[in-house]
């Protein structure tokens, strides 16, 4: 404790050896974080051109030229360098490590002396600093910076890029705040708060802790800020997205916010430092808003994929139900921003759904973005795509296949940084307790009363069901095991040591808790069961009216043109249709399908008709539906979720 505030340490990181995840951390190993590194230094042909590592060098008084790029591309090279960290603490790599640590000697020359560390306003507006905090994204970079520092830190033990960083939140913490000369501002792109927060727990100075609070305090209060700075800097339009300032969620006071809307990776960035600062103080009505605004995202604004923020207009937020399927955004980030929230839920209260979502999301929408060898990426995330459709102007934003690179590129490296840290997200503890959020075949070493554990995790997850967990405690000790009982699962079976063991009295809120004294080499064994199940939307979302989704343990299916023929509109599969799950090792780097037969309508009878009075006539077809995450992986074509039922 210091001054009433937990500083214990939440979070313990696994070191995963599962199949599924494994794959995807050595793709980011070996593809992702190097192509990204030819990317910040120009190297890709054909790319547009990064300029960010160039940027810090200009600024460093190194090189000549122009400032080039988006003005947050400094967060580039902070999630790169992010990224590179996990996979350090992952496995050690001196020449990945040297190469970051001349990246972190870079930042340090291009760091003003006052602590001020950004590339845009140093090499091409110096003298204009915090003078447009809504649209320019000083404090998201710096918020970046500071993940990417503390991740650093904590994988390499090397405290330049964390001294680095804390340097420059020093330093913004004695321009920002509500005293005598300081500005009453906030960020335009949320991030700093969250950001600030991890560096409380990496270092216990309070005074990040404050900071962060005040970021998310002042966010909202009369008079505006923005419409301050906005006076200052002369403009009087109105701000374009809805004229206020819904856009950043700063409309009205964080706590009296009740439904998510605007960005949506702004707004879940911030809901996620809230849950995180409501844990670490105790802050009763911050831990409220935060509940609200769960509800409301995941039981009114969320795709079945962990999908969130269903417009392209302002990548945002629309209202209840509005989930259309093909007009989607689902920003690849968003998804992203929803797991980091889910996580901080968890530690605000150790409830099952936000488990649920968590893995929702890292199941679903967030791998979506990638393809499987890593080299292109989805930023819009659709339930339903016709390519043909996606030239129509409105549609525009939905890609039918995956990009190689973006000139806004946020999401790529945001989910290298995921992936590479999935770890920290499978185990949580409490001064007594070990909490499995996920299955995801790993061990950790951790302490529990002064004592040293061993926990070994092994499942073929998410296609099988079963989960195998040996405990080895240094000595004989009890302690409370905190399994948590999948949202999706609805026959959970436990054994220790071979014999059952009744978890439904133990069970609360998504967790079993079985306390007992551990002996080295106790192992249990979860089975949950994995049938396929058909999955309903609520009535109110009209766009999956009269129809049905697949899904299978945590992962949601999706129909492909490839393996169904064209125009998936026009496929019904009828309400007692035997549906069949089997893996298939050599598709799709291993998953398991679900197959049966459908029925398809006889388009000949229309006899070239557009419209005609009919019964029509239907004839059967078998379907093959796969994996959501690793839809578009065979080329250009049809692909939907949601399919007609019959
Ligand atoms: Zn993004």
């Amino acid at each position: 404790m210091i001054g009433g505030i937990k500083v214990e340490k939440a979070t313990i990181r696994a070191n995963v050896k599962d199949r599924f995840w494994k794959r995807y951390i050595d793709v980011v190993r070996n593809e992702v974080v190097p192509y990204q590194w030819e990317a910040l230094n120009d190297r890709i042909l054909g790319a547009e051109p990064s300029h960010a590592i160039e940027n810090f060098r200009i600024a460093a008084g190194e090189s000549d030229g122009e400032f080039y790029g988006m003005v947050f591309q400094d967060s580039d090279v902070a999630k790169w360098l992010e990224a590179v960290a996990y996979l350090l603490e992952e496995k050690r790599d001196s020449e990945l490590e040297a190469l970051a640590d001349d990246v972190i000697e870079l930042l340090g020359r291009a760091q003003q002396p006052d602590g001020y560390l950004n590339t845009y306003y140093t090499v091409k507006e110096p003298g204009k600093r915090w003078t447009n905090l809504r649209d320019n994204h000083e404090l998201y970079c710096a918020g970046h910076l500071i993940e990417a520092a503390v991740a650093y830190f904590q994988a390499t033990g090397k405290r330049r890029f964390l001294d680095i960083m804390c340097k420059y939140a020093d330093y913004i913490g004695t321009v920002f705040g509500r005293g005598e000369g300081q500005i009453p501002g906030y960020d335009g792109h949320q991030e700093i708060e969250l950001a600030l927060l991890k560096l409380y727990e990496a270092t216990g100075n309070e005074n990040y802790l404050k900071l962060s609070q005040y970021f998310i305090d002042q966010r909202g209060q009369q008079p505006h800020y923005f419409d301050q700075e906005k006076e200052a800097r002369g403009e009087t339009k109105p701000f374009w997205y809805d004229g206020g300032y819904r856009y950043h969620q700063a409309h009205i006071p964080v706590r009296e916010q009740k439904q998510a809307v605007g960005h949506a990776v702004r707004a879940l960035y911030m809901y996620t430092a809230m849950a995180g600062l409501a844990a670490k103080t105790g802050d009763e009505s911050l831990k409220q808003a935060c509940q609200t605004l769960w509800e409301n995202v995941t039981k009114r604004q969320m795709y079945i994929t962990g999908g969130v923020g269903s417009s392209a207009f302002g990548e945002s937020f629309t209202f209840d139900f509005d989930l259309p399927n093909d007009t989607v955004y689902a920003e690849t980030c968003a998804s992203i921003a929803l797991v980091f929230w889910a996580r901080r839920m968890l530690e605000l209260e150790m409830d099952g759904k936000y488990a649920d979502v968590m893995e929702r999301a890292l199941y679903n929408g967030t791998i979506s973005g990638m393809d499987l060898d890593g080299k292109r990426f989805f930023y819009v995330n659709p339930l339903e795509v016709w390519p043909k459709a996606c030239e129509r102007h409105d549609k525009r934003h939905v890609k039918p296949v995956r990009q190689k690179w973006f000139s806004c590129a946020c999401c790529p490296p945001n989910l290298a940084r995921l992936i590479a840290s999935i770890g920290h997200y499978i185990y949580s503890q409490t001064s007594d307790a070990l909490f499995v959020h996920l299955y995801v075949g790993s061990n950790i070493q951790t302490e529990i009363g002064g004592r040293s554990v061993e926990i070994v995790q092994e499942t073929n997850y998410p296609w099988d069901g079963t989960v195998r967990l040996t405990i080895s405690p240094e000595s004989a000790q009890e302690f409370t095991l905190g399994l948590r009982i999948p949202g999706w699962c609805r026959g959970a079976e436990v054994t220790i040591n071979g014999e059952n063991v009744d978890i439904a009295p133990l069970t609360k809120k998504g967790y079993a808790y079985i306390r007992r004294v551990w002996r080295q080499g106790d192992e249990m064994v979860l089975h949950f069961s994995m049938p396929v199940e058909r999955i309903k939307a609520h009535p109110q979302v009209r766009a999956n009216a009269g129809k049905v989704a697949l899904q299978r343990g945590p992962i949601v299916y999706c129909l492909e043109e490839v393996d169904n023929e064209p125009n998936l509109a026009n496929l019904f599969l009828p309400r007692d249709a035997q549906l069949e799950a089997h893996f298939e090792p050599d598709l799709l780097e291993g998953v398991v399908v679900i197959t049966g037969t459908a029925e398809r309508v006889d388009e000949s009878a229309w006899n070239d008709e557009l419209y005609r009075p009919i019964e029509p006539r239907t004839y059967q077809v078998p379907f093959r539906a796969i994996p959501y995450y690793a839809w578009c992986n065979r080329g250009e074509g049809e692909m939907t979720v949601w399919v007609n039922e019959k």
